[in-house]
C-alpha cells in the first residue's frame, strides 16, 4: 500500500528575492506578486527542451508597475529578471532562475489608434491576434505573422523579432516598430524612435544610463558600420539580437535604439508599450495549393514561384501532410486540398497572391496556372495538381492547418518526440533545396525521424527531429546535431536562427557575429545592463565581466522527467506528452479551448500548467517511498483518523499536493483540451486519477458525494418530482444546500416525469421481455427502430428534449424505444471516484453491449455523456468490453437525413442561432455543419454562433466555490450570444448550456431537435 507523502517546494526562495518582494510590496506596485511553488512551476517551461524554476513571478499592470519592479531590485544585483509574454519561445528565451516579469495577464490594452498615420499603440502583453481582431473592422492588420499568433504577445514578438508567412512582403516585427516605451534595469524610462545623429550625440553627453547607451550605439553602430555590413548575410531574415545594422540608418542619418531592443530577448530592457505601424488588409487574395510527388520537388519548384511575384510561399512535407490528414483539422481543409486520383501527394506549396487590384491577381494566376497545366501534362518538376482558393475564410483554414504543423508532429507515438533546437535555420532561398537535402542526410545519418515545413520564400525551414531526451545518449545528440547544423548553415551562407531567436543557443552567438562584433554586443549590453540582471546569459554578457552564456547543454526538462518511474509516466501519460507550445492559452473567448485558463488568466489553470504540475508531482513522488511499479489510485490508503487530521490540521497549506489539487479543482472537465490540444493532452483523464489519490489522504467535501451519486439520486427523486421540487426550490433549502453541501441553483426535476408522458409512455422498455420482443423483429423492422439511451440530466431534468426526440423520430417514420435508465458514471469520473466509476462503467457497458446485440441503432441525447462511452469507458475497459455504439443525435441525423420524408413540411421565417456544446463540437467537428444542413432540409435557416464554454460543464457551475468563475465564463461569450432579436431564436445542444442560459437569462432555450419535432409534425 502507498501513502501519499507530504511534499514541499524543492527550490527555496533566496533572501535576496524575499528582500525584493518586500520592497515591491511596499511600493505602489498594483500588479500581482506570486511565489508559490505552483506559480513558479507554471512559468518554468516554454516550448523548448529546457526547464528553469524561477524564484518568483510578478505581473505588472502598467509601465509604472514595471518601473516599480526594476526599482525594487535596484542595488540588489543578485536579482535577475526575464520578461515573459505568451511563453511560446522555442529555445528557453523567457526561462530564468530569477524573477519572471509576466505582462500577459494584465498589460493587454490597446492604447491608441491613428488611421491617418497608420499606427497603433499597445501595451506589450497584447496578443497578436487580439490586435488584429481590433484592427480588422478598420481595414488594417499588424502584418508580421507567426504560427503562435493566438497566444504570442507583442512584447514577445518584438523581443524575438518574430516573423512568418509573408515575410518577403511584410517583413519582420522590427520593420514595423515605430517606437517603444521601455524600462531600463534601474527603473528609468527609455523612449525610442528614430532621432538624428545630432540628437543622439547630445543625449550621449548627458551621462546616466541613457547617455552611456547612446554613446555606445554611436561607437558601435556608426563607427563600425562597414564591419557590420560586411559581416551579415543579405537575407530577408536578417540578424537581430542585437540588430547592429538597422539601429543606424545611413540614408536618413538617424539612430533608433528600438532596433537594438527588438530581438534582444529581454536582455536589454523591459518593453512596456509599443507604437506599431499597421498595414491595409489586402482586398483580394488568392491561394494556389500546388501538389507535388515529393518534398524535394516542392522545394526546388519554390524559387520560381517567388520569381513569379507571389506574396508568400509556404511548404509542408509528406510527414506533416499525413499527420494533418489524421487530425480533426483535416476535416476543415480536405475539400480545399483534395487528393489527386492515382497519385501520392507528398509535398505541398501554398502560394499566395495579394493585391488591391483583382485584375493584377487574375493576370498572375493565369500565368501561373497555365505554366502548372503544362508541367502536369509533361510530368515536369514533380507537379501533380493544384487548387485555387479565393475565399478568405477558407484560406484562413488552410493556414490554420499549416500553423498546427508543430503540434501535429508532437502527436507522434512513442518515446521519441519532435523537439526544437535547430528548427528555424535560414539560408538564401536559392540554396534552400540543396541545404535541405544535406540537412536531411545529416539527420538520416543519425537515424532520426522528422517532419519539415516552413517559409520557402524566405529560405526558412522548420524541422524538429524526434528524440527521446530521457535517454541520456539521445540528449547528447542535441549538442552534436546543433554543432553540425551550425557548420552546415555557415556553408550555405545562412543563419542558425531565422525566426525563433537564440535563447539557450546563445553560445553560438559569438560564432555568427564574429569576435569583433561580439565584443561590440557586449559593450552595448554593459551600457544597458552593467550587472547582467536582464535575462542573463541570453545573447551576450556585459563586457569586462565573467558571466557566462547559457548553453545548449543546460538543464533540460528531461533531467527531471527521466527520474520519474515508467509506471508513473504511463499512468499519467497525457501530462508527460505536453510539449509546452501554449496553444491552450488561446486568447479567443469564442474558442472552446480552456475556459478555466481564460477566466483566471493564471497559467496554473491551463492544460499546460496542470500537466507541468502533475509532472513535478510525479517527480516528487518518485523521491519518496512510493512503489515505482504501482501508482494506481487504489494502491493509496490512509486511515480515517489520519485523513481527519490531515484535513483539519494546517499541514495541507504547505503540502505541494494541495497546490496541485487547487489547479485540478479549477478544471471544468470540459475536455476541450483533449481534442483541441495538438498532442491530445487530456486533463480530465489525469485529473481524475490525481483526485482519487489526493482524497486517499484528505477528506472529500460533501458536495463531491452529492455529485458522484447524482445518477442514483435523480431517478429516486424523479419518482416524485413535484414533491422534491417543492422541498428544494425554496429559500431555506437553497441556503442549506449552499452552506451545508456547497451546491447552488439546483435545477428543478422535469414534470411530468418522462416515462409518464403520453407521447413517451408507449415506447418505454421496462424489462427483458420487452427487449426479447425487439430481438425477434425482422432486420427490416429493426432498421425502423431507434433505441434512446437515457442520461440522468436530460431524462430527469430536461425531459422535454427526450419527448421531442421521440416525437421527431415518430414523425420521420421511425419507432423510438426508450431504454431503461442505466447510469453513465461520468460525474463519478469527474470527481475522481474511480472505483465507483469502474463499477458503473462495467455494468452499463455490459447492458449496452447486450442491447447492441439486438442490431438496432442506439442514440443518446447528451453528447458529452455519449462521448464518455467512447473515451473514458474505452480507456478503462478496453475495446472488447465497449464493443457497442451509441450515436449522438447529430451523428444519427447525418446518417439518416437523406431518407427523411419531408413532403408537406413548410419551413419557417424564424432565424435560428445554434450554440453548440463545446465538448461535442470539439470532439465531433461536423456537428454544427450537420445541424445547419438538416435545418436547411426542413426549410429552416440556422446560423452557427461561435461560442466558447458556457461555464456550467455538468455540475461545475452548480458548485458554490465555482459560481464566480462559472458566471465569468458565461459572460465571456455566451451572455451576448444568448440575446436574441425579433424573429430570432437560439437553439442549444448541451444540457449544461441550456441550464446555464436558463439560470442567467431566465428562459430555457430549446434543443434543436425540439424545433425539428415541431416543424415536422405535419
Ligand atoms: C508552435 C510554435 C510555432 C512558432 N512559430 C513561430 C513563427 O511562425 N514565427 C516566429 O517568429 N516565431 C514562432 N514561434 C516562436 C515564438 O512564438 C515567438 O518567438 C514569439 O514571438 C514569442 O512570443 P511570446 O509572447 O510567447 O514571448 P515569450 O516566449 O514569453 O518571450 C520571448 C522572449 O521575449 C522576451 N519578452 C517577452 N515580453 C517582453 C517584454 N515585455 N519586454 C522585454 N522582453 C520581453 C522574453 O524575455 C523572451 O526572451 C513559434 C513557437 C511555437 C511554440
Ligand atoms: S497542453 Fe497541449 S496545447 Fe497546452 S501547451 Fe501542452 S501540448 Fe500545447
Ligand atoms: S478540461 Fe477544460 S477546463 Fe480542464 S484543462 Fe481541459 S480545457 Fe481546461
Amino acid at each position: 500500500m502507498n501513502v501519499l507523502p507530504h511534499l514541499s517546494s524543492l527550490d527555496n526562495i533566496t533572501p535576496a528575492t524575499r528582500d525584493f518582494i518586500n520592497k515591491l510590496r511596499a511600493s505602489e506596485f498594483t500588479g500581482d506578486i506570486e511565489y508559490s511553488y505552483s506559480s513558479r512551476l507554471a512559468v518554468a517551461t516554454d516550448n523548448s527542451i529546457y526547464q528553469k524554476t524561477p524564484q518568483a513571478l510578478v505581473l505588472p499592470k502598467s509601465i509604472e508597475d514595471i518601473q516599480h519592479i526594476a526599482k525594487s531590485a535596484h542595488g540588489n544585483v543578485d536579482i535577475s529578471f526575464s520578461a515573459r509574454g505568451g511563453g511560446t519561445g522555442t529555445n528557453g528565451q523567457s526561462l530564468t532562475p530569477g524573477v519572471v516579469v509576466d505582462t500577459s495577464r494584465y498589460m493587454k490594452e490597446i492604447l491608441e489608434l491613428n488611421l491617418e498615420e497608420s499606427w497603433v499603440r499597445v501595451q506589450s502583453g497584447v496578443v497578436k491576434d487580439a490586435l488584429n481582431d481590433f484592427l480588422a473592422p478598420h481595414g488594417y492588420f499588424f502584418s508580421p505573422d507567426l504560427s503562435t499568433s493566438n497566444r504570442a504577445t507583442i512584447g514577445g514578438m518584438i523581443s524575438t523579432d518574430a516573423s512568418g508567412q509573408g515575410s518577403l512582403v511584410y517583413g519582420k516585427t522590427s520593420d514595423h516598430l515605430l517606437g517603444l516605451e521601455a524600462v531600463a534595469v534601474d527603473g528609468s524610462l527609455i523612449s525610442t524612435g528614430p532621432i538624428s545623429l545630432k540628437e543622439a550625440q547630445d543625449i550621449a553627453q548627458t551621462g546616466g544610463v541613457l547617455g552611456s547607451i547612446y554613446q555606445q550605439v554611436l561607437n558601435t553602430c556608426v563607427e563600425k558600420r562597414q564591419a557590420i555590413i560586411d559581416k551579415f548575410p543579405r537575407l530577408n531574415r536578417f540578424l537581430t539580437g542585437y540588430d547592429l545594422e538597422h539601429a543606424y540608418d545611413f540614408e536618413s542619418e538617424t539612430i533608433d535604439i528600438g532596433r537594438l531592443i527588438a530581438g534582444a530577448e529581454g536582455s536589454l530592457a523591459f518593453i512596456g508599450e509599443a507604437k506599431l505601424n499597421i498595414t491595409k488588409i489586402p482586398t483580394f487574395t488568392t491561394l494556389v495549393n500546388i501538389k507535388y510527388d515529393n518534398f524535394e520537388s516542392a522545394l526546388r519548384h519554390a524559387p520560381s514561384m517567388i520569381a513569379a511575384n507571389a506574396t508568400s510561399v509556404e511548404t509542408v512535407d509528406s510527414k506533416v501532410l499525413n499527420l494533418a490528414r489524421a487530425d480533426i483539422i483535416w476535416h476543415s481543409v480536405s475539400s480545399l486540398i483534395s487528393d489527386v486520383p492515382n497519385k501520392a501527394m507528398d509535398g505541398l506549396n501554398m502560394v499566395e497572391y495579394n493585391s488591391e487590384n483583382q485584375d493584377e491577381i487574375t493576370e498572375k494566376i493565369a500565368l501561373l496556372t497555365s505554366r502548372l497545366d503544362d508541367e502536369i501534362a509533361q510530368n515536369k518538376n514533380g507537379v501533380i495538381g493544384y487548387q485555387l482558393t479565393t475565399d478568405k475564410a477558407d484560406i484562413k483554414k488552410i493556414y490554420a492547418m499549416r500553423k498546427k504543423a508543430v503540434g501535429l508532429l508532437g502527436k507522434s507515438k512513442g518515446e521519441k518526440k519532435p523537439i526544437a533546437f535547430t528548427e528555424d535555420t535560414a539560408v538564401p532561398p536559392e540554396n534552400l533545396a540543396d541545404f535541405i537535402m544535406e540537412f536531411r542526410a545529416l539527420l538520416d545519418a543519425h537515424g532520426l525521424d522528422y517532419g519539415m515545413f516552413g517559409h520557402v520564400d524566405a529560405g526558412v525551414l522548420h524541422v524538429r527531429p524526434a528524440l527521446d531526451l530521457c535517454d541520456p545518449e539521445q540528449e547528447k545528440l542535441v549538442n552534436v546535431i546543433s554543432e553540425q547544423v551550425v557548420s552546415l548553415v555557415a556553408k550555405y551562407g545562412g543563419l542558425m536562427w531565422g525566426e525563433h531567436g537564440k535563447g539557450y543557443r546563445s553560445e553560438y552567438v559569438p560564432a555568427f557575429f564574429g569576435q569583433e562584433l561580439y565584443t561590440e554586443l557586449r559593450k552595448l549590453k554593459a551600457a544597458f545592463d552593467p550587472h547582467n540582471q536582464m535575462n542573463p546569459g541570453k545573447i551576450c554578457t556585459p563586457i569586462e565581466t565573467n558571466f557566462e552564456l547559457v548553453k545548449v547543454s543546460d538543464t533540460k526538462r528531461a533531467t527531471f522527467d527521466r527520474q520519474i518511474p515508467i509506471a508513473f509516466k504511463q499512468s499519467f501519460e497525457p501530462a508527460m506528452s505536453c510539449n509546452g507550445n501554449g496553444l491552450c492559452f488561446n486568447y479567443d473567448v469564442k474558442s472552446p479551448m480552456c475556459p478555466s485558463s481564460k477566466i483566471t488568466q493564471d497559467r496554473r489553470h491551463s492544460p499546460k500548467g496542470r500537466a507541468g504540475l502533475i509532472r513535478e508531482w510525479l517527480y516528487q513522488l518518485s523521491k519518496h517511498n512510493i512503489n515505482p511499479d504501482n501508482i494506481a489510485p487504489s494502491s493509496f490508503k490512509h486511515s480515517l483518523f489520519s485523513k481527519v487530521s490531515n484535513t483539519w490540521g494546517k499541514s495541507h497549506k504547505t503540502d505541494f499536493n494541495f497546490e496541485v489539487f487547487e489547479a485540478m479543482n479549477g478544471c471544468l472537465a470540459c475536455k476541450s483540451c483533449s481534442s483541441q490540444c495538438p498532442v491530445g493532452v487530456d486533463v480530465p483523464d489525469f485529473r481524475a486519477k490525481f483526485l482519487a489519490i489526493y482524497y486517499s489522504k484528505y477528506l472529500r467535501p460533501l458536495k463531491d458525494y452529492f455529485v458522484a451519486n447524482v445518477e442514483s439520486l435523480a431517478p429516486m427523486m424523479a419518482k416524485a418530482p413535484r414533491l422534491f421540487n417543492f422541498l428544494v426550490q425554496n429559500k431555506p433549502s437553497e441556503w442549506l444546500l449552499k452552506n451545508a453541501i456547497g451546491y447552488v441553483d439546483t435545477p428543478a426535476l422535469s414534470t411530468p416525469k418522462l416515462i409518464e408522458r403520453t407521447l413517451v409512455k408507449p415506447y418505454v422498455v421496462n424489462n427483458q421481455h420487452d427487449l426479447n420482443q425487439l430481438a425477434s423483429l425482422s432486420d427490416e423492422a429493426k432498421k425502423q427502430h431507434v433505441l434512446i439511451v437515457q442520461d440522468p440530466f436530460t431524462s430527469f431534468y430536461d425531459a422535454d428534449v427526450i419527448e421531442h426526440l421521440v416525437k421527431f423520430l415518430k414523425n420521420m417514420g421511425k419507432t423510438p424505444v426508450l431504454l431503461p435508465f442505466s447510469p453513465n458514471g461520468k460525474p463519478q469520473h469527474v470527481k475522481g471516484f474511480l472505483d465507483k466509476f469502474e463499477k458503473t462503467a462495467r455494468s452499463t457497458a455490459s447492458f449496452l453491449s447486450s442491447v447492441h446485440q439486438l442490431g438496432i441503432q442506439m442514440i443518446g441525447a447528451d453528447a458529452s455523456l455519449v462521448l464518455c462511452y467512447r473515451d473514458e469507458y474505452t480507456k478503462l475497459l478496453g475495446n472488447e468490453l465497449t464493443n457497442f455504439s451509441v450515436l449522438t443525435v447529430t451523428e444519427w441525423l447525418k446518417q439518416h437525413a437523406h431518407d427523411f420524408n419531408l413532403s408537406g413540411i413548410q419551413g419557417s421565417n424564424t432565424q435560428y442561432k445554434l450554440l453548440a456544446h463545446c465538448s461535442e463540437k470539439t470532439a465531433l467537428p461536423e456537428t454544427e455543419a450537420t445541424w445547419k444542413q438538416v435545418f436547411a432540409q426542413f426549410g429552416l435557416q440556422l446560423n452557427v454562433e461561435a461560442v466558447g464554454c458556457c461555464g456550467m460543464a455538468g455540475t461545475y457551475g452548480h458548485e458554490a466555490e465555482h459560481l464566480e468563475n462559472s458566471t465569468g465564463i458565461y459572460n465571456l461569450s455566451w451572455q451576448a450570444a444568448a440575446k436574441v432579436s425579433q424573429n430570432e431564436e437560439i437553439v442549444v445542444t448541451g444540457y449544461s448550456c441550456r441550464s446555464q442560459v436558463k439560470r442567467f437569462e431566465k428562459y430555457r432555450p430549446k434543443h434543436p431537435i425540439e424545433v425539428l419535432a415541431a416543424i415536422s409534425a405535419v
